[in-house]
């Protein structure tokens, strides 16, 4: 915490994450105006948003790969000026991308640890604990509840919603506060959706606070706690959960008045 007297106090309430009225302008492209998200513990904050309504430039913020331009980022109530992602993972923000940056013909252990190995024994003798890299990432994998055949598969060979979950499983391993998922069932079917669904309330339960990036309100609504909905790079809606309905929500993001207006405009055609 900083000593200066006018930083925030910090309450029970005081969110992990927090972005106040942010902006982002890429020269004189609006990607973001006036956005605001609260990530608390324990809790999911869905961000909902067409293509182009921005969701990859508030990730880009939270994740330390973009500075904001206007606003207040926050992180546990301090303002928070992120360099590069390393700093957010210091942070405790952990984002799994979409297109997970997984080694595919090295087995489930090697892609968990990746980059952050353990090693035994020292000098000349000093190498990687395989064993105990297996053996972490099948009890880490079984305690958020997925039951891989073999973790000495090639992470290639996984399906989609696995590789998510393994993802996530990862995170929450390495100790991240704050979990950042972007469109993690985007590419999934029904059932996959629903198995990497599960994983994030289990993200959820652990205690981190999860941002849930999508464009589906259906997948949104069956986990989320807060919702903000993105139209074009301004905030178009935030609701609480019990502010909004599955089928409010449905609306907003099908275009709501929009799609009124064009409903009435085919009938008269
Ligand atoms: P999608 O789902 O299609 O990826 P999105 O919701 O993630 O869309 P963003 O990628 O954040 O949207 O883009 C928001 C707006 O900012 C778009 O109009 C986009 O063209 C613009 N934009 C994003 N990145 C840049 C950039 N590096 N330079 C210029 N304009 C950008």
């Amino acid at each position: 915490m900083t000593e200066e007297t006018d930083a925030t106090p910090v309450t029970e309430r005081t969110p992990l994450v927090e972005l106040d009225d942010v902006s982002k302008y890429y020269g004189n492209i609006r990607a973001l105006e006036g956005v605001s998200l609260e990530v608390h513990a324990g809790e999911i904050s869905c961000v909902l948003g067409d293509n182009g309504a921005g969701k990859s430039t508030l990730i880009k913020i939270i994740a330390g790969l973009h500075r904001h331009d206007a606003g207040a980022f926050r992180i546990e109530g301090e303002d928070a000026k992120l360099g590069s992602p390393r700093e957010a993972l210091d942070r405790g923000i952990a984002t799994v991308y979409q297109d997970l940056a997984v080694v595919p013909l090295m087995p489930v252990w090697r892609n968990f640890f990746l980059g952050s190995e353990p090693t035994k024994g020292v000098g000349p003798f000093k190498r990687m604990d395989v064993d105990l890299m297996r053996e972490t990432t099948r009890a880490e994998l079984l305690r958020m509840g997925i039951d891989l055949r073999d973790v000495d598969q090639p992470i290639g060979t996984l399906s989609g919603g696995e590789r998510q979950c393994v993802a996530i499983a990862r995170a929450v391993y390495f100790g991240a506060k704050v979990l950042v998922l972007d469109e993690p069932t985007a590419a999934l079917g029904v059932k996959q959706s629903g198995v990497v669904l599960k994983y994030v309330a289990a993200a959820r339960d652990a205690g981190l606070g999860v941002v849930l990036i999508t464009h589906n309100p259906h997948h949104a609504y069956l986990v989320g706690n807060r919702f903000v909905l993105l139209k074009r790079g301004t905030m178009s809606g935030s609701y609480t959960r019990d502010e909004i309905s599955l089928d409010d929500l449905t609306r907003e993001m099908a275009g709501g008045s929009e799609l009124d207006d064009l409903r009435h405009e085919l009938e008269r055609r």
